[in-house]
């Protein structure tokens, strides 16, 4: 019996590899031997017809791919990057993909080849929560945990699907219920949810500023803030107060669509509520303002000082199986490693131990920076962007203006397969190891299950080929991921709060280490959390007479992002389908559309083909599309927030129309 982790999302759930059988480990902390459908389906994305299993090269995206070897496709990159000026070279990396293939690249990429273009699709999910965590904390610390919903009386998720996106901690939610835990879901829609929630507010799309804005108002002018804390722990509360003072309520109040009685009732629960956790996710990262979103939804832990005790905080539900992990190593152009920045000191400290001279100080390129840069390669690892990145006949155009695009994947059916010039197979899940942190901080080990595909490898291994033949073999000499580990373990002693050194690689699988639990106060400079005034300033894609609705998107249960690894033959999955639109019956009523008919939904940009699903679930003039559906950012707007660069993509203006 082989003990691992599950691959998909944020939770990180232990699992049992026996005899070709995967179950729930019942002795790991997070999930007490349950699975999802996702995690208990593992398996099947190993061994399908859908695996890319050799090096493939073609001249041009016009062209046919020829099979290749590893050593003619990897001497082409090298050759390639030798020749480009560094500053037109990315790196485009996933929170799939494990540390040490995210220490080996951002150690290539930023250390030694001089480029800080080296950024994860974490940007266009987590950007925001690192930016607000940064701004009112100090440090992109999560300062609590998933069991806290065990010491906690009050759990808040706004724009945050657990039903669907982390089904294990869905349950546990469920089972804190019983113990008394109270839930108030934020969210235009009636999710699943929304379902056990013991209040749900369904406030329209685009006002979590105010709402957030509304409660810590209240707790100022009522004077239930914690003075005590506030005093002792916290910058910049009379700026906020003053600045509440002209704060427009009824305004506010109207752009969240709740009545004053539905907001008494919540606030009614939240001051009598002594500990209280408030979960998010793409709800509020996926935004024009979702910084501030962020920081508004941190004021109020800051306001009661509801942080840093059990039962308490501001809980980011991250998305994807490691995208912490890589947040940590510095897969982040906007951070160099270990989350240091490019400041003198940081730079000096990085050179030193990896014993280089190339390091650049600037951030680089940001994902969603990338293909406007008019690069001339890039490496993108283990992530589809033609398909996730937004506005898509834009990202097309551009991307076909890259000389030479290489995808690392284990799958050959992603979108970006279509405008690459070479595709490198990689290992997938269960036929690689190492390390992953999930979304409470706790590093997990996922085991090799399988032997590797005679010609796929281990990302980290690319990369490290890569290195070599870039002439760096000292540098990048790792036999195995643990030396990988170890050496990251090392360089995490470099920053005070990140030293991870007391891990130990080979015990990971069956005793997860959690970093940073010694940690109970802020991480800023004097000690203290930062309050920020944050106003909701309307910076989305309104509607128009043309386009009247709101587009906003998400996921769904079963499939995991554009279903490479879960819509697969013989699944277990597909219980729920991948292409539909749910939109309000009235709306439906009077555009005379009927629950399964085909309909065309269009933006200014682009237009696409679904079926209706007609709901009183959804707020009218609101419609939701899973992101399972391929096409779906053929409809939505590139707009980014301006400080975490991170896209809206839960605020399109669009249109929809019956197909007769
Ligand atoms: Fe895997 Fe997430 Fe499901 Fe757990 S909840 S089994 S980590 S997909």
């Amino acid at each position: 019996m082989i003990r691992s982790v599950c691959g998909y999302c944020g939770v990180g759930c232990g699992l049992e590899f026996d005899k070709d059988n995967l179950i729930g480990d019942v002795a790991y902390p997070i999930n007490e031997g349950r699975l999802c459908s996702k995690g208990i389906s593992e398996l099947i994305s190993i061994d399908t017809s859908t695996r890319l299993l050799r090096p493939h090269i073609r001249d041009s995206i016009d062209e046919e791919y020829k099979v290749s070897t590893w050593e003619e496709s990897i001497s082409l990159i090298a050759n390639k990057i030798k020749n480009t000026k560094k500053d037109k070279i990315g790196f485009y990396l996933s929170g799939q993909l494990l540390t040490e293939d995210y220490y080996v690249a951002n150690k290539l990429g930023k250390g030694f080849i001089g480029t800080n273009n080296v950024d994860t699709n974490s940007r266009t999910c987590m950007s925001s929560a690192i930016v607000g965590y940064k701004k009112s904390l100090g440090a992109d610390f999560v300062p609590l945990r998933m069991d806290d919903i065990f010491k906690s009386n009050l759990l808040i998720l706004a724009g945050a699907n657990t039903a669907e996106a982390h089904v294990v901690f869905h349950n546990q939610i469920k089972k804190a219920k019983k113990y008394g835990l109270k839930v108030v879901v934020i969210d235009p829609r009636e999710t699943d949810t929304a379902k056990i929630a013991d209040i749900h507010l369904s406030i329209k799309v685009g006002s979590d500023i105010d709402f957030f804005n509304l409660i810590s108002k209240r707790l100022i002018d009522e004077d239930l803030y914690n003075k005590e804390f506030v005093d002792k722990h916290v910058n910049n509360f009379e700026l906020l107060k003053n600045k509440f003072k002209r704060a427009p309520v009824t305004k506010m109040l109207k752009r969240t669509g709740l009545t004053k009685e539905e907001f008494d009732e919540f606030f009614e629960l939240y001051i009598n509520s002594e500990n209280i956790i408030s979960a998010w996710t793409m709800g509020l990262n996926q935004s024009s303002q979702g910084v501030d979103k962020n920081t508004a939804l941190i004021n109020t832990h800051l306001l009661t000082g509801k942080i840093f005790k059990a039962g308490n905080g501001p809980l980011s539900l991250t998305g994807q199986p490691n995208a912490m992990g890589g947040r940590e190593v510095g897969g982040l152009s906007t951070s160099l490693a270990v989350h240091l920045g490019f400041d003198k000191e940081s730079i000096e400290k990085v050179s030193k131990f990896w014993n280089t001279d190339n390091i650049d100080n600037k951030p680089g390129l940001t994902a969603t920076q990338m293909l406007d840069a008019k690069l001339d390669v890039l490496i993108i690892c283990h992530t589809d962007p033609v398909y996730h990145l937004p506005n898509r006949n834009r990202v097309e155009e551009l991307i076909k203006k890259i000389p030479m695009v290489v995808e690392i994947n284990a799958y050959d059916n992603s979108e970006t397969a279509k405008f690459a010039h070479i595709r490198l197979p990689a290992a997938p899940w269960g036929e690689k190891e190492g390390t992953q942190t999930n979304l409470d901080r706790t590093i997990t080990k996922q085991e090799k299950l399988t032997r590797t595909s005679i010609e796929c490898k281990p990302d980290w291994e690319i990369f490290q080929l890569l290195a070599q033949k870039l002439g760096y073999k000292e540098e990048f000499n790792f036999k195995n991921t643990k030396e990988i580990f170890e050496e990251y373990q090392e360089m995490t002693k470099l920053n005070d709060y990140m030293d991870i050194s007391e891990a130990s690689y080979d015990e990971l699988s069956h005793k997860p280490f959690i970093w940073g639990e010694n940690i109970k106060e802020f991480l800023t400079e004097d000690k203290k959390g930062n309050l920020f005034f944050v106003e909701n300033k309307l910076l989305s894609e309104k509607t128009s007479i043309k386009y009247p609705f709101t587009l906003i998107t998400g996921r769904t249960r079963d499939q995991w992002h554009s279903g490479t690894k879960t819509n697969l033959p013989r699944t277990l999955l597909q219980y729920k389908e991948l292409n539909f639109c749910e939109i309000n019956t009235k709306d439906a009523d009077e555009l005379q559309i009927k629950h399964g008919e085909k309909i065309k939904v269009a933006s200014s940009r682009g237009e696409i083909l679904t079926k209706a699903y007609v709901t009183d679930a959804i707020r009218e003039k609101t419609i939701f599309i899973p992101i399972s559906n391929r096409e779906i950012n053929y409809l939505t707007n590139d707009i980014l927030d301006r400080e975490s660069l991170q896209p809206d993509y839960n605020h399109s203006a669009v249109k929809i129309s019956k197909i007769v």
